[in-house]
């Protein structure tokens, strides 16, 4: 199995659900805790389960999660997009 893995920028997040819905290897659930807005972001269940494929951000309304491949994966995004990844979410002040 491809291995991946998921950022959630929790700030952003709304709190839809469609992430959880949408994910084929249920790796996520809306947390309990609150974000700054009073909504439940969804936190990792079973992040080895993560293939990267991205269905949940692709499907996120809010640009609020991005999933990408573990470097050296047979289909692993440039490495420049990986760093975006990253660097939004340290801008967002989640890593
Ligand atoms: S799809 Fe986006 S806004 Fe909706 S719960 Fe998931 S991260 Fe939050
Ligand atoms: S990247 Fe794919 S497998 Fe990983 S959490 Fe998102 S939808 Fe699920």
């Amino acid at each position: 199995m491809i291995r991946g893995s998921v950022v959630v920028v929790t700030e952003r997040c709304k709190g839809c659900g469609f992430c959880v819905e949408f994910c084929p290897t249920h790796v996520l659930a809306l947390s309990s805790a609150f974000n700054a807005k009073g909504y439940h972001p969804p936190h990792l269940l079973n992040a080895e389960k993560c293939s990267g494929c991205n269905l949940c951000g692709l499907y996120c309304p809010d640009f609020a999660i991005y999933g990408y491949r573990e470097p050296g994966a047979k289909t692993d995004r440039p490495a420049g997009a990986r760093k975006e990844v990253e660097q939004e979410a340290f801008d967002a002040g989640t890593r």
